[in-house]
């Protein structure tokens, strides 16, 4: 079919067939399909959607444009872990290491920050000498090594991801629940996990704010999974506010290894412990959830999961010693302590205001490309529920311009909304929603042998 045609037909709310989807991608990976005309149909689907078979044919498309890892003779689990992206989600730095201990192979490809939420291979870039490039081979000798490792998206694995996300950016076509979950699994299939584990985030810091929405592209993205014989399992988890304290890249390295060593913010470990006990029972690691739950804070507690991430930084080529010294990674140089006039209790920091802000302090980019201030950011000093008086302080910002300094406290600022002003105190009194930010689990798993689905289970 001609691509104006396919045009015409998805504006028109029609139904692909998945032989024209996968055509279309593969044409348009090898520059036979103009970037205009790529970027009309991305807004068609943008508006009129996709079913699940045309999803799952543009996701297999985009494989097909690279190469895709074997672990081969690797016989441990092989567990992948994705988020669709938060402020202050640090939690791949955690999760990735305590799976390891646990007995699983994490490759982990990561991608760079982008808008207000961070990217993990920048956040691991602030770690001196980590190698974050690295082909198939070297992947492989890694996760022998080490276990796992935790490395930057190669450009052999799915260019096809690469070219269409761009022009997305460029085409405001990003927030399209197909199109995510077409990208995002894509990148799951050719990274070869036998058991994928789904950190999808719910709320105004998220990618997609609503609830629904984030429950359609879980189960989007477990159907895909698991009709490729993927085991897959999803948690729905709350971004309304920032993942724990620290925001921005040095800070939040710093911040999971004292999570690694045992402290640290309570919704970090809490929420990084419920995604390791989904994956280590999906995997078959653990019998149950709970199990599973209760042997990663074993391995927490203990140092192993500490130990993992030393490992594998090490035999990337990185400084673990920078990594585990007790001042932890450098900030930037200049800094600017935020401090309230008012007394009362805070109802909830904005998790995308938080975000921005630090966007602005340079810990992340607003063009493709923009080089990123490793050691900028924001450290909170309170979150929703915590009572305040005059003078204390609310949060510090991390910068190394004093522009840039000024413009991003004054963004900071903003994040915060008080109880009494119409705000719902955060955590919300939903009985859903636990204390530890996990707003609802939602656990499916349909193994290759064609197990049952389990039903979406209620934590609360
Ligand atoms: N993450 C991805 O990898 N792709 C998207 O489209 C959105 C989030």
């Amino acid at each position: 079919m001609r691509t104006v045609d396919l045009i015409e037909h998805k504006k028109r709310g029609g139904e692909h067939a998945p032989d024209d989807i996968r055509a279309l991608v593969r044409a348009y990976h090898r520059g036979q399909v103009p970037d205009y005309q790529m970027a009309a149909w991305l807004m068609a689907v943008r508006w009129q959607g996709m079913s699940l078979a045309e999803t799952e044919a543009m996701t297999w498309g985009m494989v097909e444009s690279g190469d895709s890892l074997d672990l081969g003779e690797l016989q441990r689990p092989w567990i992948d872990k994705h988020s669709t992206g938060g402020v202050g989600d640090k939690l791949t730095l955690v999760v990735v290491p305590l799976l390891v201990a646990a007995g699983a192979t994490v490759v982990k490809l990561s991608g760079p920050g982008l808008g207000h939420t961070g990217g993990t291979v920048d956040k691991l870039a602030s770690i001196p000498g980590l190698r974050l490039s690295l082909d198939a081979g070297q992947l492989l000798d890694c996760a022998r090594r080490a276990g796992g490792c935790l490395a930057g998206h190669s450009g052999s694995l799915v260019p096809a991801d690469g070219m269409v996300y761009a022009l997305r950016e460029a085409t405001a076509t990003v927030d399209s629940l197909p199109l995510i979950a077409a990208s995002i699994m894509s990148k799951k299939l050719a990274s070869g996990a036998e058991t994928i584990v789904f950190d999808v985030k719910v709320g105004r810091g998220g990618l997609l704010g609503d609830l629904a929405a984030s429950r359609d592209l879980a189960r989007t993205m477990i159907g895909i999974a698991t009709r490729a014989g993927r085991r897959a399992v999803a948690l729905l988890t709350a971004m309304d506010q920032p993942l724990g304290l620290a925001v921005g890249n040095a800070l939040e390295v710093n911040e999971a290894v004292d999570v690694l060593r045992g402290g640290g913010p309570a919704d970090v470990r809490a929420l990084s412990i419920s995604l390791c006990g989904a994956a280590l029972r999906a995997a078959g690691l653990a019998p149950t959830a709970e199990g599973g739950e209760a042997r990663a804070a074993e391995l927490l507690d203990g140092g192993a999961g500490l130990g993992a991430l030393e490992r594998i930084i090490l035999t990337q080529g990185g400084d673990a010693a920078a990594v585990l010294t007790p001042a932890g990674l450098p900030l930037s140089p200049l800094s600017r302590t935020i401090t309230t006039l008012r007394s009362g209790t805070i109802a909830r920091v904005d998790a995308l205001t938080v975000g921005n802000a630090s966007v602005i302090l340079g810990a992340g980019r607003s063009v493709k490309g923009e080089p990123v201030d490793r050691g900028a950011g924001v450290l909170l000093h309170v979150k929703g529920g915590d009572t305040v008086r005059s003078g204390q302080a609310l949060a510090t910002a991390y910068g190394s311009d004093q522009a840039r300094l000024e413009a991003g406290a004054r963004r900071l600022a903003q994040a915060f909304s008080w109880a009494g002003d119409g705000e719902t105190l955060w955590p919300p009194a939903h009985p859903r929603t636990l204390a530890a930010h996990i707003a609802e689990l939602l656990l499916e798993k349909v193994g290759p042998q064609g197990d049952q689905p389990r039903p979406v289970v209620d934590r609360a």
